[in-house]
């Protein structure tokens, strides 16, 4: 028998731990992390790699050997986002345990679930599980910042040999959230692209107290109003399907038939308007709908008698499972008109996997045990995470984030995560060690 009291005191040391070592990204300094982590890993008797992009950048994976099924990967980033430590009611990296939270950057995203990963794996050892397959667990470096360049996406470049991973469990999903009095459970499946691109727009310099008609400024100008309440088509990827229709299905009639009509492109926009949720969920309700654009950053001109002969503006797009940068250029042209060049900087496609494989239908059975009343539904993320660095480069992945987190009024991650006095709670420490330990064990587990 496992005695989770001890565990919740084991595992929440381990995230105090690594909140401790600033890893902040840039610069990173995930190495410090990784030799912490592989001296637990070796003083438990596994043979752990380390392997650094450049100084200071280390990632570390350690497996337990099973069968001959495919692999699973406990996969987690050890950096975090920057701080205003003047903003946090407890020193940011100080790793505090107060109240039973654990203060500090990297709390919620994503020490937590990489203390849970560790103290997942080290149980199984200890426990003598016998294994359909090989279990990894990876801690990696680089998700926060930039291009990702010293994660995942190195080591499968550089060292491809300590990459088999055809199934991961990561962060992105796994919370539990409300509508009326009806709990869901999200998993992530998948998670919106990433187009970067500038829109230029030519004319005729010349001289300030003559202007013409040919000025780049106003034909930029002019193509960028064209957003202005521009609406994009709706593309309803298959996550988005199941999880408004795994909500329509626990809601009153009424209510059940607008969640329905978010999915019909004529009536998507009405519905999402009178849904009985909050404007921050509404916003991220309406991203996931469809292709998105905003315009982040112009540029002009750098004298004020001077008509310059280029205007940029720059545009953060993200694009729904399914599109491509063309399509995404496609629709931005219906907007902007012909009159500027579209120039794409930076492109990640979309990634959706399947809600009806077997690990997908593993965690839903294990929720389902301990949370009979709180469906698990697929979830499409309007931001990103390691899994565009993995997808692309092993197609074949099937990466799902299910990170388990009840949340509190007034902790909810959408509130903390990247922002002040990000914390958790050793209960849900303890809760997200005892369910994905039991999914690994489900899953992966003999007899
Ligand atoms: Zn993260």
């Amino acid at each position: 028998m496992i005695d989770w009291d001890a565990v919740r005191e084991e595992v929440t040391g381990y995230l105090q731990d690594l909140i401790r070592f600033d890893t902040t990204n840039p610069p990173g300094n995930e190495t410090v992390a990784a030799r912490y982590l592989e001296e637990i890993l070796r003083r438990e008797g596994f043979e752990p790699t380390l392997v650094e992009s450049e100084p200071g950048r280390g990632n570390i994976l350690a497996t337990l050997p099973g069968g001959d099924e495919k692999t699973l990967m406990l996969l987690g980033h050890t950096d975090v986002v920057a701080v205003e430590p003047e903003h946090w009611t407890h020193p940011p990296f100080s790793g505090a345990l107060v109240d039973g939270y654990v203060w500090g950057r990297g709390a919620l995203d994503m020490k937590n679930m990489v203390a849970a990963n560790l103290m997942v794996f080290l149980l199984l050892k200890r426990q003598g599980v016998a294994l359909d397959r090989d279990i990894v667990f990876a801690a990696t470096a680089d998700e926060e910042a930039g291009k990702g360049d010293h994660g995942p996406g190195w080591i499968m470049d550089h060292r491809p040999e300590l990459w088999d991973a055809p199934l991961i469990i990561t962060e992105g999903g796994g919370s539990d959230f409300a509508v009326g009095d009806q709990r869901f459970v999200t998993c992530q499946t998948g998670q919106k692209g990433l187009c970067r691109l500038r829109v230029v727009a030519r004319g005729t310099p010349g001289h300030g107290s003559m202007p013409h008609a040919d000025s780049a400024i106003l034909k930029l100008s002019k193509a960028l109003a064209g957003l202005q309440g521009a609406v994009l088509p709706a593309h309803i990827s298959a996550s988005v399907r199941k999880f408004v229709e795994g909500i329509a299905a626990r809601r009153p009639l009424e209510e059940a038939e607008t969640w329905r009509q978010l999915l019909d492109e004529a009536t998507c926009d009405q519905a999402l308007a009178r849904l009985p949720i909050d404007e921050e969920w509404r916003r991220e309700l309406g991203a996931v709908l469809r292709n998105t654009a905003s315009v982040t950053m112009l540029q002009a001109g750098s004298k004020i008698n001077v008509i310059p002969g280029a205007a940029t503006a720059w545009i953060d797009g993200r694009l729904a499972p399914g599109q491509t940068q063309d399509s995404f250029a496609a629709e931005l042209r219906a907007c902007f008109g012909d009159e500027v060049e579209i120039a794409i900087d930076q492109y990640t496609p979309p990634l959706e996997a399947a809600a009806d494989t077997e690990l997908y239908r593993t965690i839903a059975a294990v929720m389902a045990r301990r949370e009979p009343d709180t469906p698990v539904l697929p979830y499409l993320m309007p931001a990103g995470t390691d899994a565009k660095h993995i997808v692309p480069r092993r197609p074949e992945t099937q990466i799902y984030g299910f990170m388990p987190y009840r949340q509190q009024p007034g902790t909810e991650e959408m509130k903390l995560i990247h922002g002040h006095d990000e914390r958790t709670s050793v209960a849900e420490l303890r809760y997200a060690v005892e369910v994905l330990y039991e999914i690994v064990c489900t899953f992966a587990g003999r007899g």
